[in-house]
């Protein structure tokens, strides 16, 4: 599904940078530190600081660029937002007997579906059967934003903040319900009182799912840290667990604040399912020099003594100047698979 921005996509103009040739206007030294962010802080490092892998994933400007093509919607290569699913608990009755026995069940093709928690699940997994990648972090660590900008490219598909976590609980289900049953609203009617009622109370979480042509969907976790670890432990453990074709999980960071106790249990759990993630270092335009600098190191050295699973080259963005979107859209695409040769820059 399409969800057109108020006001239309036509016309609109780009972010400035969020495209390549944007980038390329400016000078020489300007252009590094909107593209390879992190180098542009090695000069500010004490002499002997080992930045070997401050360059390990440094692609040239045509890899770049074939790499925003895919970040780029035409009709060819249509980017969707394509559904979202709640936590189980927040279900309507949909996996209670009384809907088996009065819903014509049709799963739609290729969606593998049972009743209970496992079956929400693994329908939500069929959705993604393609390869993915999925983003996690804290909430308000700019998870939005930087999706936002990723997809800045395609300015119809809108990166949905919803009003209310009660209509969004409701919308959600319901969509959920139809795409995979292929029914009409009315056929859901005697479900919608209850659905209603349910919808009162609670807070939602929600994993998104974005379409990106033929190439991979990009999974957008709910934050963590509100109400955490219960509901990240529920949801995101749920989805991780059942990541058939999850090539990479880009853990947010606040670059501000650094590392939080809740970003350690996000990378316990990911080590111990042996996950392959990557930190993407956040708001780095609101973060001083030294500040950065400081979260940089730590994190580093962190990543090299403490784990196994997270790739040592960490990412810094930031989704207003658009530092570092450029290379992380190039990276996503390199490990979905989409861009198998990146000559270094
Ligand atoms: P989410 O809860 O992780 O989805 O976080 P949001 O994307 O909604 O961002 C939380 C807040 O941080 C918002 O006020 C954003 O405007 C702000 N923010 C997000 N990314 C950036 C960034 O790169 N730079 C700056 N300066 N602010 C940002």
């Amino acid at each position: 599904m399409l969800l057109p921005r108020a006001g239309g996509a036509a016309g609109r103009a780009l972010p400035p940078l969020a495209a390549l040739s944007q980038v390329l206007r400016l000078e020489r030294s300007r252009r590094t530190a909107i593209v390879f962010p992190l180098q542009k802080l090695e000069r500010y490092l004490a002499p002997g600081t080992d930045t070997a892998r401050f360059r390990l994933f440094q692609p040239g400007m045509a890899a770049l660029q074939r790499a925003e093509a895919l970040f780029r919607s035409d009709r060819g290569n249509p980017i969707d937002y394509v559904s979202s699913a709640v936590r189980m608990d927040h279900a309507p009755p949909l996996a209670l007997p009384e809907v088996r026995r009065a819903l014509p069940l049709r799963p739609s093709a290729g969606a593998r579906l049972s009743y209970g928690a496992e079956g929400w699940w693994s329908s939500c997994a069929a959705l993604s059967e393609r390869c993915a990648v999925c983003f996690i972090g804290r909430s308000n660590v700019g998870k939005s934003s930087l999706i936002r900008a990723l997809f800045s490219l395609a300015p119809e598909v809108e990166v949905r903040v919803s009003k209310t976590p009660e209509e969004a609980e409701g919308a959600l289900v319901f969509r959920q319900m139809k795409e995979l049953y292929n029914l009409s609203r009315c056929a859901l009617k005697p479900f919608e009182k209850n659905q209603t009622q349910r919808s009162t109370k609670g807070h939602t979480k929600k994993i998104n799912f974005f379409k990106v042509g033929k190439y991979f969907t990009l999974v957008d976790m709910p934050g963590y840290g509100y109400r955490a670890p219960q509901d990240f432990v529920e949801m995101v453990e749920a989805y991780l667990q059942e990541r058939r074709n999850l090539k990479r999980t880009f853990l947010l960071v606040d670059g501000v604040v650094g590392l939080q106790k809740t970003d350690h249990i996000a990378i316990e759990m990911l080590e111990e399912f042996g996950i392959p993630y990557v930190m993407v270092l956040t708001k780095i335009d609101r973060a001083s020099r030294g500040v950065l600098l400081k979260n940089v190191l730590e994190i580093q050295e962190f990543v090299k003594e403490s784990t196994q699973g997270c790739f040592p080259q960490l990412f810094l963005v930031s989704s207003v100047e658009f530092s570092g979107i450029h290379l992380l859209r190039c990276f996503v695409a390199h490990i979905t698979g989409n861009l198998p040769t990146v000559e270094a820059s």
